[in-house]
C-alpha cells in the first residue's frame, strides 16, 4: 500500500515514522521535510495534491495541516475516486470560522463558552459590556492559535478588539484543565485517540503570548473513562451525527466543574499533539485510516503503550514573534541516542547542513513508563541539541505531574 501524508510540519513528520512502520507500506509526503526524507519519499508540489496523489500511485492520502482542507482537498479527491482522510469542504468550516462553529455548537446543543459573535468594533464594544473579566475575544478565520487574548480589564479589551476586529467572537472565560480530545471519524463511527495536553503559551508557567503549540504529552490518565464517554456523547458524537464529519474531529476542551466544554473544533490532527500521540500508539495504524478512508472504521481500537509520551517543541529565537532562519542545527543524533525521536518541525538542508527554516524546528518526543520518567527522558534529549537562538519550555507536562503526584512531587 502506498500511502500520501500531506504537509510539511512536526505533525506530519510523526505520520509518516508511525505509517512508516506498517508492514507493507511505502510513505510519501508532500512537500515533507528533512525528517520525513529518512523515513519516506517526499515529494515537491509543482501542480495539484491530486497530481501528486496519482504520480505516486497512492492508495490512501492523509491530510495534515488545515489550509487545504478548507480549499477543498477531499472533495477534488473523492471526485476523482481516490481514498483520503480529512473532511469536506464544507465540514472543515468548523475550523475556518469561529463564528460558524460557534454557532453550529449552539445549534447542536454542544456545550460551549457563552458567547457574542460580533462583525464591527462598535458591535463588539457594546458587546463587552455584557460580560465578566477576564474575557476571550478571538478573531475570526483561521489565526494558528495566535489570534485569542485573554483580557483582564475593560481596556486590555479594548485593545484587542482593534487588534484583532472587526469579524470577533467574544466569550466567557472558563476554569478548568485544558484537554485535547482527537477523534478519527468515517462520517459515522467515532475512534478516540488517548487525551493530551497541549501548552500554548510561549513560557514557562503558561505566560506569555500564544503559539502553535511548545509541547505536548500523552497520559491516558488526562480522563477518566467517564469523562471520556461524556465527551463522546456531549461533543463528538452529536458533531459527527450533524456533519457525517469524515477525518480527524480535534475538540479543544476545557474540563470545568460543570462537565465538558468545546472552546474550538479543529478538522485536522493537532500539531505538536499528534508528535505524542503516534509515539505511544502501538496499533498498526495504516490500516486503521484505510477502514476510515472506507467508512468502515466499525469496531477498530487503538492501542497505547503503557505509561505517557511527551513532545518538547524547540523554537527559533523570537518566536511567536519574528525569528531568523538558517541556524545550523546540531545534536539530533545524539538527542535520538540519548532515547527520544526528534521529530523535523521547520527544518531544511542548506550550505551549512540541517539549518532552522521556521519558527518551531523541533518536536524531541519520548516515552516512560509514566509521565515523570517520560519527561526526564525527553529533556534529557533536548539538552544534546543546539541551535543559534534556541529556545523551549522547561516545563511541559508539569501540569500532569501535579495532577497525579501528591503536591507536584517537588518539580520545578
Ligand atoms: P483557541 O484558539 O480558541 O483554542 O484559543 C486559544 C487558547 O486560549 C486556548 O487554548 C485557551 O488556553 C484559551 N482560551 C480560549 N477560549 C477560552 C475560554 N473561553 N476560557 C478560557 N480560556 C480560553
Amino acid at each position: 500500500m502506498r500511502i500520501l501524508v500531506i504537509g510539511s510540519g512536526g505533525r506530519e513528520h510523526a505520520l509518516v515514522w508511525k505509517l512508516s512502520q506498517s508492514p507493507g507500506v511505502r510513505v510519501y509526503a508532500a512537500p515533507g521535510n528533512p525528517g520525513m526524507a529518512s523515513c519516506g519519499t517526499c515529494i515537491e508540489v509543482k501542480g495539484s495534491y491530486l497530481e501528486v496523489a496519482e504520480g505516486v500511485g497512492a492508495d490512501l492520502t492523509v491530510v495534515g495541516p488545515e489550509a487545504p482542507l478548507v480549499a477543498g482537498v477531499v472533495d477534488e479527491f473523492r471526485g476523482a475516486g481516490k481514498w483520503i482522510v480529512g473532511p469536506t469542504k464544507e465540514n472543515a468550516r468548523l475550523e475556518g470560522s469561529k463564528i460558524f462553529a460557534k454557532q453550529f455548537f449552539k445549534q447542536h446543543g454542544i456545550p460551549t463558552a457563552e458567547f457574542v459573535a460580533v462583525e464591527t468594533h462598535e458591535e463588539a464594544r457594546r458587546a463587552l459590556g455584557r460580560f465578566r473579566f477576564p474575557v476571550v475575544i478571538k478573531a475570526d478565520g483561521l489565526a494558528a492559535g495566535k489570534g485569542v487574548v485573554i483580557a483582564e480589564d475593560r481596556a486590555a479589551a479594548e485593545r484587542a478588539v482593534e487588534a484583532l476586529g472587526p469579524r470577533l467572537v467574544i466569550e466567557e472565560y472558563l476554569e478548568g484543565e485544558e484537554v485535547s480530545f482527537i477523534a478519527l471519524c468515517d462520517g459515522r463511527d467515532v475512534l478516540p485517540f488517548a487525551p493530551t495536553q497541549d501548552h500554548k503559551r510561549v513560557n514557562d508557567g503558561d505566560t506569555g503570548p500564544n503559539t502553535g503549540g511548545m509541547g505536548a504529552y500523552c497520559d491516558s490518565r488526562i480522563l477518566t473513562e467517564a469523562e471520556t464517554e461524556r465527551v463522546l456523547d456531549t461533543v463528538m458524537r452529536p458533531a459527527v451525527e450533524a456533519t457525517a464529519f469524515t477525518g480527524f474531529l480535534y475538540a479543544g476542551l476545557i474540563m470545568t466543574a460543570d462537565g465538558p466544554q468545546v472552546l474550538e473544533f479543529n478538522v485536522r490532527l493537532g500539531d505538536p499533539e499528534t508528535q505524542p500521540l503516534m509515539h505511544r500508539m502501538t496499533k498498526d495504524f495504516a490500516p486503521v485510516l484505510e477502514s476510515a478512508a472506507r467508512g468502515e472504521l466499525g469496531r477498530h481500537r487503538l492501542e497505547w503503550r503503557r505509561g505517557a509520551s511527551v513532545c518538547v517543541v524547540l523554537a527559533s529565537g523570537g518566536y511567536p514573534g519574528s525569528y531568523a532562519t538558517g541556524a545550523a542545527i546540531r545534536g539530533i543524533e545524539e538527542a535520538e541516542a540519548a532515547g527520544a525521536t526528534v521529530f523535523h518541525a521547520g527544518t531544511r538542508v542548506g550550505a551549512r547542513g540541517l539549518e532552522t527554516a521556521g519558527g518551531r524546528v523541533l518536536g524531541v518526543t519520548a516515552a516512560g513508563q509514566d509521565l515523570r520518567s517520560a519527561i526526564q527522558r525527553a529533556y534529557e534529549a533536548v539538552g544534546k541539541i543546539e541551535f543559534v537562538g534556541m529556545h523551549y519550555r522547561r516545563d511541559i507536562g508539569r501540569k500532569g505531574l501535579r495532577r497525579y503526584e501528591v503536591g507536584g512531587g517537588g518539580v520545578r
